[in-house]
């Protein structure tokens, strides 16, 4: 069926297909690590102060570069959110990692770093942090904590483009970091990624591994005279077509951000019962999401901003999530749900029983009664 308002609109700034046809007509290459390449990881590492960057085809592919990285071996334990993407998790499990789950806080999706200590063994390797709708975890406490147990602080930074936690960026605390230029993050190309190095030593082989296990790119900046096979990897190069488009995204990205927050202000300031007059979207979109509440109980929503990548609301069960759904599509307004608890998921159950065991409460309720809004670019146009 169409809607009237989708969920999602891939915004297009415009530059992106003139940078494309830029790349195909005048440098000659369009594979990866090229012009548009080190354009965008430079902007990256001016911007943010994060030591070394390296586009990739996703956020899942960046992740799997840091479990390669991080050398984790069967039997390694990696800790993790459960309400989560399933790349989070995946990335490490592909190792023969084994996945241990830590609940989110009770009021907010991220996961509680004061229930991680006592999941911490030997054997742990890794915390992932999962900074949800771009909205920090407590991340100087994980990274003491990772720090005081010789574990990797991961960052899945996957939607926490351009957001920060006491005025250093998300994505230069963990010695590691993903990003994800998905169609529907913030900014995007598409399908694309970044992995961020943040500790120097890890730096050398993570080109390496970038590079599909091999030292090609020491070879074309001529400081080798052939090339081979030195480690293991992947093919983890964004095409130059992506990055072309995502110089096009970079460039608007303080303009992008703002009308995200003007909407998400309007989100908040509505259903925080101000009435207050919004800045972008029509009253009378905002009424029939407000009207649609009807017989549905106590309905919270989001106070967390983020880096206004997402709105969303909180009901108190799954039936009175659904009815919403429905009534909102009857409306032509399309309303979704995600992440349903790891720990509880066919692969945890079959391979690992004893974290499907487990009783996560949080995250089951964000499972169950979570619903985000449309946000996005255009979405003013439409309302
Ligand atoms: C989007 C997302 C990913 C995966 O990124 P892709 O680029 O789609 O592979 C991983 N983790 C989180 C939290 C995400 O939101």
């Amino acid at each position: 069926m169409e809607y009237l308002i989708p969920f999602n609109k891939p915004y297009l700034v415009g530059n992106e297909w003139d940078y494309i046809c830029f790349a195909a007509e005048n440098l000659g290459k369009l594979s990866g690590n090229g012009f548009y390449t080190a354009k965008c990881q430079a902007f990256f590492q001016n911007r943010y102060g994060f030591h070394r960057c390296f586009l990739t085809t996703s956020g899942t592919d960046a992740l799997e570069m840091a479990a390669l990285l991080m050398d984790i071996q069967e039997g390694d334990e990696v800790i993790v959110p459960s309400f989560t993407f399933v790349s989070s998790a995946n990335a490490f499990a592909l190792r023969g990692a084994k996945l241990v789950f830590v609940d989110s806080h009770e009021d907010f999706p991220n996961l509680d770093v004061d229930i991680i200590e006592p999941l911490i063994t030997s054997k742990t390797k890794a915390i992932v942090a999962v900074h949800y709708g771009g909205a920090s975890c407590d991340i100087e406490a994980l990274k003491d904590l990772a720090d005081r147990y010789g574990a990797f602080l991961i960052e899945d930074a996957a939607q926490a483009i351009n957001s920060f936690e006491e005025g250093k960026a998300l994505g230069s605390f963990g010695q590691l970091s993903a990003f994800s230029f998905h169609e529907t993050k913030n900014i995007h190309c598409g399908e694309g990624g970044m992995l961020v190095v943040n500790d120097p030593n890890l730096e050398k082989r993570a080109e390496i591994i970038w590079e599909k296990g091999t030292d090609r790119a020491a070879f074309f900046r001529g400081e080798r005279d052939k090339y081979g096979w030195k480690d293991l990897g992947s093919s983890f190069l964004l095409s130059e077509l992506n990055a072309a488009f995502l110089w096009a995204q970079l460039e608007n990205l303080n303009a992008i951000q703002e009308r995200r927050k003007q909407i998400w202000e309007d989100y908040l300031g509505w259903f925080s019962g101000l009435k207050k007059e919004p800045n972008l979207l029509q009253k009378d979109y905002l009424e029939i999401l407000e009207q649609a509440f009807q017989g549905l109980g106590k309905v919270e929503f989001q106070t967390q901003p983020g880096n206004y990548h997402l709105f969303y609301l909180l009901f108190e069960n799954a039936e009175f999530r659904q009815e919403y759904i429905d009534r909102l599509k009857e409306k032509g307004i399309l309303v979704v749900f995600h992440y349903q608890s790891l720990h509880k998921s066919e692969f945890i159950q079959k391979h690992q029983p004893k974290q499907f065991a487990r009783d996560l409460p949080n995250s089951d309720r964000f499972s169950d009664c979570l619903l985000r809004l449309p946000l996005f670019y255009e979405l003013p146009d439409l309302t």
